[in-house]
């Protein structure tokens, strides 16, 4: 087995040291901006109160409100001039949040994300080519720097495009890709509609991440491409990619634990949880000079991995992303996450690549209505076949709900399609005042 950093194989007794001196390093830096100084002090905490990874729960959580709340400076912990570069987190509406970094930071960021891409099997030979926006989003220029540092032939494709990525993949033989999964599912689509075979081009690995997908999309990218999918989580609050990743093996993703301290809370009374329970991440930058970031609530729902992984990195794993604590949908007094929906439409072969989940009142009573892309070669003339397939996929989605929502099938490519993050909830409830 091969290992970018020799801070893969760790024991957990010198990750343990390591995060503990870390730790403490990261609240005396967090304690120099005006926001942690003040909240260190309201809880009563300096970093002697500190002896290992296990007394971070005398800190205090920080949350989402609190960075926009002191929007644009408010966390810095060195002077603004030391600070090179500024990323925004995506789907905020209002003040975003901005997070910054220093030379040092990006530097920090650019190896993480390196270490990732070699886990996932990327090598210095590759030709990378980045779908990713190239702007405030970190996808971009966070991506774009780790594949640069592993030594790969950069393409900064960006979004959108699909002809001119199909001919870029075509001209240049790209080996690897960093795609969002929706947009893996539409080019592929695409490129079928031109008469060619995915299978047929050179990419034999796709980074997908940046927005949650199911284990059947995954499955469904690596089909339609022949190639390996692997997943890749982050957030702009803690740099943005290059948090956790997944290893060749495909069950679970390694969480930098030389870089983040990791919990993972009952969201409502914020005990941890044991291994396998879901709960909520939270969050702590250990090597972020610029901006450092302590028990950050993601709002990401997910799970220890139990156990050790075979690649023997030591490294905790956490389970897919299934749902953010601010995602759920109440209808009809019945919880819903989008991502069960999305479950059960890819393990579906009539389903194309889109959906999207419509709410909408009738009276006072919620209503929930997913509309369907059907594969071209599904949609047919005869109405039989296709209320067959309504039907079908009803049944399928009621079972797993507990709830019968409205399915509505529509022809392949018509879905509106984002360039970036799938928007799949479209919400048209009156709000009561
Ligand atoms: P951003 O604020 O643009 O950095 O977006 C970060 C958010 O995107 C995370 O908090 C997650 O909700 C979501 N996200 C990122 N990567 C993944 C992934 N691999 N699976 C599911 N959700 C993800
Ligand atoms: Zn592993």
């Amino acid at each position: 087995m091969q290992y970018y950093d020799r801070a893969e194989t760790l024991s957990r007794q010198e990750l343990n040291a390591l995060q503990t001196v870390r730790l403490k390093s990261a609240m005396q830096r967090a304690a120099r901006s005006p926001f942690y100084a003040a909240k260190f002090k309201q809880a009563g905490v300096t970093p002697r109160d500190i002896a290992s990874p296990a007394d971070i729960a005398r800190l205090p959580l920080t949350v989402k409100a609190e960075l926009r709340d002191n929007y644009p400076y408010g966390l810095l912990a060195v002077p603004r001039e030391a600070m090179v570069r500024m990323h925004v987190s995506s789907g905020t509406t209002g003040t975003p949040t901005a997070i910054m970094h220093t030379q040092n930071d990006l530097n920090w960021w650019a190896s993480l994300m390196a270490r990732c891409m070699f886990m996932a099997g990327v090598r210095p030979h590759d030709v990378f080519q980045n779908l990713s926006g190239y702007g405030l989003f970190t996808g971009g220029l966070g991506i774009h720097y780790g594949a640069e540092r592993l030594g790969c032939l950069t393409i900064p494709a960006g979004t959108g495009n699909s002809q001119r990525q199909i001919k870029i993949i075509r001209d240049f033989g790209t080996t690897a890709l960093h795609i969002i999964p929706s947009y893996a599912l539409h080019l592929g689509q695409v490129i079928a509609s031109a008469g060619i075979d995915a299978k047929e081009l050179t990419p034999r690995i796709a980074l997908i991440g940046a927005e949650p997908h199911s284990e059947e999309t995954r499955r469904r990218i690596e089909e339609m491409w022949a190639l390996k999918a692997y997943n890749s989580y982050g957030l702009s609050e803690m740099n943005g990619p290059g948090v956790a990743f997944e290893c060749l093996e495909q069950n679970g993703m390694h969480l930098w634990e030389d870089a983040y301290l990791a919990e993972i809370l009952d969201p409502d009374t914020l005990e941890p949880v044991p291994d396998g329970v879901s709960g909520e991440l939270v969050l702590t930058t250990l090597c972020r000079e610029g901006m450092p970031v302590i028990r950050y609530r993601t709002r990401d729902i997910t799970h220890f991995v139990a156990g050790e992984c075979p690649c023997g990195r030591v490294h905790r794993r956490i389970g897919r992303i299934t749902g953010r604590t601010d995602d759920m949908l109440i209808i009809k007094g019945v919880n819903i996450y989008p991502m069960q929906i999305e479950e059960v439409l890819m393990g579906m072969p009539e389903v194309g690549g889109n959906y999207q989940i419509v709410l909408e009142s009738e009276g006072s009573i919620d209503q929930i209505k997913v509309k369907v892309e059907v594969k071209q070669e599904y949609f047919v003339e005869d109405m039989r076949a296709l209320t067959g397939l309504q039907k079908k996929i009803t049944a399928k989605l009621r079972d797993e709900l507990l709830l019968t929502p409205r399915v509505e099938l529509v022809e392949h490519k018509s879905l509106p399609q984002s360039d970036g993050k799938a928007k799949r909830v479209l919400d048209l409830r009156e709000k009561s005042e």
